[in-house]
């Protein structure tokens, strides 16, 4: 019986042979420590403060880790094997084109037991769209996920940037919308340190949260060791994400 297969994958001393391979890498997270999930239902909207978002419910020092426009060939790798190495879950809001010219690093997500959503098709701002253009956008986002057997029901708007209509029909089509608490800008080209220490402010100052970063953006690759190594300083749990849907998104990546 497993939740997760991925998890089951990854044995303590598999983490810790991984682990070794980087000399000076110290995370605290434990492989076999049965992590939080919280799964996402359709029509439950959660993190930021706009309208029609909930809370998530988190707990004190507890965080999601979100990554945003991927998968990408020269940098997504790197953050899987960061995170295989640190036993730390993430949500990957994926491109439908990168999913379709990237399907074995979508397959991976999944085999290390992340969790996948949709993010559209053009990335484009969706509220600046006519509504059929942009619940076309939406739909065909998906399309390259579900061709490949990955039935996922989490969706997170590009730019954060949505409208009532946008919202009622992305729930009235089962998916659950996902914004974000904590959004260190890390596409905007600023050194590592000070994407971190953005990001750590704002940590600090809510005390936990849905993390918003980019799986495409090197200086994110730079500063995600720093990061895990922070949250498992500083008592933070990485709690995981998930559709409803999830466990047919695990026998559907199982399967290949
Ligand atoms: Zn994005």
């Amino acid at each position: 019986m497993r939740r997760w297969w991925g998890r089951s994958a990854l044995s303590a001393a598999a983490c810790l042979a991984a682990a070794g391979m980087l000399p000076g890498a110290a995370f605290a997270f434990s492989c076999d420590e049965a992590d939080r999930t919280i799964e996402l239902a359709a029509g439950q909207n959660v993190g930021g403060a706009a309208p029609g978002f909930a809370d998530l419910g988190l707990r004190d020092r507890e965080v999601v880790l979100t990554f945003d426009d991927g998968p990408d060939p020269r940098t997504t790798p790197v953050i899987l094997d960061i995170l295989r190495k640190a036993c730390v879950p993430a949500t990957f809001f994926v491109l439908g084109g990168q999913v379709a010219d990237h399907l074995d690093l979508v397959k991976r997500e999944l085999a290390e037991g992340h969790t996948l959503g949709g993010h559209s098709t053009r990335h484009v701002d969706l509220t600046q769209e006519p509504f059929e253009v942009a619940v076309r956008d939406i739909a065909e986002g998906f399309r390259p996920l579900k061709s490949a057997g990955v039935d996922a029901n989490l969706f997170r708007f590009p730019l954060l940037r949505t409208t009532p209509e946008l919202l009622a029909w992305v729930n009235a089509n089962g998916l659950a919308a996902v914004a974000a608490d904590i959004d260190p800008r890390d596409w905007a080209g600023d050194a590592p340190a000070q994407t971190l220490a953005r990001l750590k402010d704002q940590l600090e100052e809510k005390g936990g949260g849905i993390i918003l970063l980019h799986d495409n953006q090197p200086n994110t690759v730079r500063l995600l060791p720093d990061l895990l190594a922070f949250l498992s300083r500083e008592g933070y749990s990485v709690v995981r994400l998930a559709g409803a849907s999830a466990e047919r998104q695990i026998a559907s990546g199982e399967a290949r």
